[in-house]
């Protein structure tokens, strides 16, 4: 009867979901962004991403000095010496962390030394989440620069030589090309075609044409093209024939993604894992489909995850991390959990004009 009594009340504390411990999470994480004194080499502009837009989301972004926000990002900018350093095929967007800014000595290797798309990325949702002025970024040089970042295919490399170049770089730059409201950084045509061969036979999408369907990858797809306006919001109350992607088999796999624990799964066989609540509860509601799957056995699934000092975890009873404690806000926003703001799923942070900034 002991061990009864004990069940119903440790699981009792996590049967709704926690903001204000989640709040809290974020706070102290805040407090550990800008000290100066961890060398780190981490992205420290996706951290702070996971943080502010994980406050914003938790309608706590009162806790964030806006002003000191704006200057710490803006000092990650990378920009040219001169108009002719344009040419020298560097990226000018934004580095990852502050440690990356120094040059590199003759014995390191320079490609892990420049801006990234995705800290860029970070970089520019940051600012707009915090209310800054998006025109007044300097962006010519960025822009001119990404545009040298994209391969003949349409893929995208995350800086200027020596990466991979997958979907998760066009996504990025489509965001930021988005976000700017400036497409001159990028072949909008290109890029589609990138991403329609990269629908895999099952519906998915792997981050190279070619490669296993991934939630992740399928997440990239979807939303760069939502950004890029080549599909719209709720594609299956329109006429599925006319859409360039195969959207039956997409919304087939990505509800077969549901696993029996109630969470959602990355791929076929793989344990069911907090952030995929996200990349394909995300895409199901690009679709229009968010009814469609079994929301309490999520929202069940993902209180398993949650951790009694805020955050969640990648597993049931784990600790939490930042990116899993993001992913799972993320996905009570997207559960319409009350209290929350509603997210921009295609730009992975709040729905600002839904709110109404
Ligand atoms: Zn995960």
């Amino acid at each position: 009867m002991d061990s009864d009594w004990n069940f119903s009340s440790s699981s009792s504390s996590s049967s709704s979901f926690d903001k204000d411990r989640h709040v809290r999470y974020l706070e102290m994480m805040y407090q550990t962004i800008p000290s100066e004194y961890q060398e780190q080499e981490i992205n420290r502009l996706t951290l702070a991403y996971f943080v502010i837009s994980g406050l914003d989301i938790l309608r706590a972004l009162d806790r964030v000095d806006k002003e000191q926000v704006v200057n710490w990002v803006l000092s990650f900018q990378a920009h040219p010496k001169n108009k002719a350093d344009l040419g020298n095929g560097w990226f000018y967007g934004f580095y990852g962390s502050r440690t990356s800014q120094f040059p590199a000595d003759e014995n390191r290797d320079l490609s892990h030394n420049g801006s990234h798309l995705a800290s860029t990325y970070c970089a520019l949702a940051i600012l707009k989440m915090v209310g800054y002025n998006m025109a007044s970024i300097d962006s010519e040089a960025m822009l001119i620069s990404m545009k040298k970042l994209q391969h003949p295919d349409g893929s995208f490399m995350p800086i200027h030589s020596g990466a991979e170049k997958d979907l998760r770089f066009v996504f990025c730059a489509a965001a930021i090309c988005y976000m700017l409201n400036n497409w001159s950084g990028m072949d909008r045509e290109k890029a589609k075609e990138y991403i329609l061969n990269c629908q895999s036979y099952d519906g998915g999408f792997g981050l190279v044409p070619g490669s296993e369907s991934h939630g992740g990858a399928t997440y990239c797809a979807v939303s760069a093209l939502r950004l890029m306006g080549f599909i719209e919001y709720d594609l299956l109350s329109k006429s599925t024939s006319s859409s360039i992607i195969n959207v039956p088999l997409l919304l087939e796999w990505c509800l077969q993604r549901q696993a029996i624990d109630g969470g959602f799964q990355g791929r076929p066989n793989k344990a069911s894992d907090t952030c995929y609540a996200f990349w394909v509860g995300g895409i199901l509601r690009i679709l229009g489909a968010q009814n469609i799957y079994n929301r309490g056995a999520l929202q069940g699934f993902l209180l398993t995850c949650q951790s009694k000092y805020g955050g969640f975890s990648k597993f049931p009873a784990q600790l939490p991390d930042l990116y899993h404690s993001y992913y799972g806000f993320s996905a009570f926003s997207l559960l319409e959990e009350p209290g929350l703001n509603p997210l921009c799923v295609e730009l992975g942070m709040t729905d600002m004009a839904a709110i109404g900034i």
